[in-house]
């Protein structure tokens, strides 16, 4: 028997890193999943992949239509709707200074108005059987991280919606969780065009020392998509290697 027999999940970014691993797993463990993406060619060739219990919606979570077109599509393939992932992210790796009012608008919109919409987007339809909703943020929505300061921003103003949305919707049977990643090996970190650090010299001295997987990720949101985490709301779960734990 599967953790997630019978869910069916809406994943927005799943057309790679983590949101493709966890669409896998999920999978794996028994649910459907609907992947939203702007990515249509990664994204279709996921769904591919993935077989019978897989979808692609193109979805930008920065667009209002867009996300109603995701419910839409889901509950008109498999007839209902358990679990959302806010997964999609970009950051850009750039000194306050630095920033213009553009770029910094652009992370909002897509880390945390997008995260706002596809809350809101999914209500209805968990209304009646309750549902999770998983928040993806970042260590750097619990600390500040230089360089980072937009992404820092959305992030945390993810993990501070996580949990007014959890209050207000536990009447209906909806948990909402933020998630906080460290350093996990995708796309995003290991883009030189995105980031210029070294990742794994960096990860190296932390307690853990090495870079995170994407699968660890998905382990988590499996977690909180089943109903193994039936008694948390609100709450804020972190992997990342022990970097936040303290001085090292
Ligand atoms: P990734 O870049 O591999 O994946 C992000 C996905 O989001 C991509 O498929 C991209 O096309 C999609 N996306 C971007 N803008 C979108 C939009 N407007 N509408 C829909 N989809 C959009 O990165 P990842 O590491 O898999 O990131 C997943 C989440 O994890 C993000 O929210 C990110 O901020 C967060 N995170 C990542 C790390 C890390 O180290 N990789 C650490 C902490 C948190």
């Amino acid at each position: 028997m599967g953790r997630v027999d019978g869910k069916v999940v809406l994943i927005s970014g799943g057309a790679r890193g983590q949101g493709a691993h966890e669409a896998a797993l999920l999978i794996d463990e028994g649910a459907s999943v609907m992947i939203g993406d702007i990515r249509q060619e990664e994204g279709s060739a996921v769904a591919t992949r993935l077989g019978d219990r897989c979808r692609y919606v193109p979805l930008d979570v920065t667009d209002e239509s867009d996300w109603e077109r995701a419910v839409d599509a889901t509950l008109d393939t498999w007839g209902r709707l358990d679990v959302l992932v806010n997964n999609a992210g970009i950051v850009d790796m750039t000194p306050i200074e630095d920033t213009t009012r553009e770029a910094y608008e652009r992370i909002i919109a897509v880390n945390q108005t997008g995260t706002f919409l596809g809350m809101r987007s999914v209500i209805d339809a968990m209304k009646d059987n309750g549902g999770s909703i998983i928040n993806i943020s970042s260590t750097a929505g619990l600390m500040g991280v230089p360089g980072v300061m937009a992404y820092s921003a959305s992030k945390w103003a993810v993990r501070g919606m996580t949990k007014s949305a959890a209050l207000e919707l536990a009447r209906y049977g909806i948990r909402v969780n933020s998630v906080h990643p460290g350093v996990i090996d995708t796309d995003m970190v290991r883009d030189p065009n995105v980031n210029s650090h070294d990742a794994d010299a960096a990860c190296a001295k932390f307690p853990i020392p090495r870079i995170g997987r994407p699968e660890e990720c998905a382990n988590m949101v499996l977690f909180l998509a089943s109903d193994e985490s039936s008694y948390s709301t609100g709450a804020e779960f972190v992997l990342d290697g022990g970097y936040t734990v303290g001085r090292f």
